[in-house]
């Protein structure tokens, strides 16, 4: 087994393209190699908070979310040589004590997006805030959580959502991506990064290795920006953060952030860090 084997954040459900089936979707990813599979949807689809005009091929509520999950189970003998895990990605204003019960029941582990505010300090504090109700959630639920693609946000800022600026395409490449300062790489990702770390070591919180996060950058051609990611991966690696691979694909058009990314590895290789480090794996396999 290697990492790229493992991919706990696939999305399947909701977030399906039109005209391709969920046993298509697990086809393509056994035949990416893909032996663990963490098969995830945006909770949020099932438990709208404001209506959404898009064609969705499940129902917008908890039966259609179990239902979801029944499909899931039955497409296990399907793919016999394969682990299929089932986790829901919560968004970052989700209340967790909202939550139904059942849906908890059903899910291997849960998937948590990160908050984002704005300015540095506004961020770093809303990420402490939602990693101590992550935690309590955790405990509570009885369930492994980990935290999705902690760098997404900033690079969604910096590089897709407005024109790339002269401070991001200025970034030189270094002979070694452990030669950003703690403080370039707070100022790019726009929160403490350590202090962040340090908390999601103390709050057991695992981080995501965010495969269509490095996909973003990589379609920029902005190389030293991908070593900044690796570098600010590396920093919370040293304060004793815990890893997860995810390739967070959606589906197969053209396009940011919608394409089947891979999952990492290369990454992952590059912080030293081996399938046996993966003990959030070990805690949802039991
Ligand atoms: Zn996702």
């Amino acid at each position: 087994m290697q990492i790229h084997n493992i991919d706990l954040h696939y999305h399947a459900g909701q977030e399906r393209q039109a005209g391709v089936t969920l046993t298509e979707y697990i086809d393509y990813a056994q035949k990416t190699a893909r032996k663990i599979l963490g098969i995830t949807d945006h909770y949020h689809l099932y438990f709208l908070h404001s209506p959404i005009d898009r064609e969705f091929p499940y129902e917008k509520n908890l039966r259609g979310f179990l239902k979801f999950r029944e499909d899931v189970e039955s497409q296990k003998p399907l793919f016999p040589e394969m682990t299929i895990l089932f986790a829901p990605e919560i968004a970052w204003y989700e209340d967790f004590a909202e939550i139904p019960a059942e849906v908890i029941r059903v899910s291997d582990y849960f998937i948590c997006e990160p908050p984002f505010k704005g300015d540095f300090a506004e961020n770093t504090a809303q990420l402490l805030k939602r990693m101590n109700e992550i935690s309590q959630f955790a405990k509570a639920a009885g369930k492994p959580v980990f935290l999705a693609h902690p760098f997404r946000i900033a690079v969604n800022y910096r590089l897709i959502e407005r024109e790339i600026g002269p401070e991001v395409t200025a970034i030189q490449t270094r002979e070694s991506f452990e030669d950003f300062s703690c403080r370039e790489l707070d100022e790019f990702f726009m929160f403490d990064i350590k202090k962040i770390a340090q908390a999601a070591q103390k709050l057991q919180i695992p981080m995501e290795i965010n495969g269509n996060t490095q996909f973003r950058i990589r379609s920029t051609n902005l190389p030293g920006v991908l070593q900044m990611l690796w570098a600010a991966l590396k920093v919370m690696k040293e304060e004793g953060v815990e890893f997860v691979p995810g390739s967070d694909l959606h589906g197969f058009v053209t396009g940011l952030g919608k394409m089947g990314e891979g999952v990492p590895e290369d990454c992952f290789r590059a912080l030293g860090i081996d399938v046996s480090d993966l003990k959030f794996l070990e805690r949802v396999l039991g």
